[in-house]
């Protein structure tokens, strides 16, 4: 049995851990719940735990637990895959989506985004290690995909995504990560407004926060492992 509050306490002194060894102010970094697969009961219980960031990579389940927790006040992330033809949900429910890889997701996001929200906030992901399998845009494909999302009204780009290559060592962790911060700093000339980086989850969020993480998408740490869906 997992012990949720002991889980996110234990975190989140790694992160502070983590940020004072970066030499960062403590709070900088964001922890996000990855809550895929985990039951709404499970996300109440982390909800009174304290946590209010949840992120989900299932559209439809994710649907039906943010119908049953509409009592809370929960900031959803989408951080699937997502298909174009199920952007208006996304559009209507969430508040983050860390999954954009194409200008087309975020175009239909920008149309569909209720007026009366506040604007969607965006991560483009990239496909940092250049794995054929990997979802996400190239590092080179950043530049324009920048220059044609940022404009859009109703979203807000706010910064870079990445899955790297699940790798052991540490330095080599760093490496993706840090490749991924040099993306977003070449951007920020450009565009000081894009503050954001996604980055590190269970098996590497230090390696993440040293090299610039604002926001971890933490799962097993915090639930146990994950049943097959
Ligand atoms: C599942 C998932 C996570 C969390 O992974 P853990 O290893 O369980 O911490 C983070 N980001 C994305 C995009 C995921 O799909």
């Amino acid at each position: 049995m997992q012990n949720i509050a002991d889980n996110l306490a234990t975190i989140q002194r790694q992160i502070h851990a983590a940020e004072a060894a970066a030499n960062r102010p403590e709070g900088t970094v964001c922890l996000l719940a990855v809550s895929k697969t985990q039951p709404a009961e499970t996300i109440r219980e982390a909800f009174a735990a304290g946590q209010r960031q949840f992120g989900e990579n299932y559209l439809q389940e994710a649907l039906d637990k943010i119908q049953q927790l509409s009592d809370l006040e929960i900031l959803w992330h989408f951080i699937g895959p997502l298909q174009s033809n199920k952007t208006r949900k996304v559009a209507e429910n969430f508040s983050w989506v860390h999954s954009i890889d194409r200008l087309k997701l975020a175009q239909r996001l920008s149309e569909q985004r209720p007026a009366h929200l506040p604007p969607l906030q965006l991560c483009l992901q990239v496909n940092i290690s250049q794995e054929a399998s990997k979802a996400g845009c190239s590092p080179e494909e950043v530049p324009e995909l920048v220059r044609a999302i940022h404009p859009l009204p109703q979203i807000k780009l706010r910064g870079l995504m990445a899955i790297p290559q699940a790798v052991a060592d540490p330095d080599q962790q760093r490496q993706a990560f840090q490749a991924l911060r040099e993306l977003l700093q070449s951007l920020q000339h450009e565009y000081p407004d894009m503050d954001t980086l996604s980055m590190g989850m269970s098996s590497d969020m230090t390696a993440a926060i040293t090299e610039g993480a604002t926001i971890v998408r933490i799962g097993t740490a915090i639930f146990g492992a994950r049943q097959a869906r």
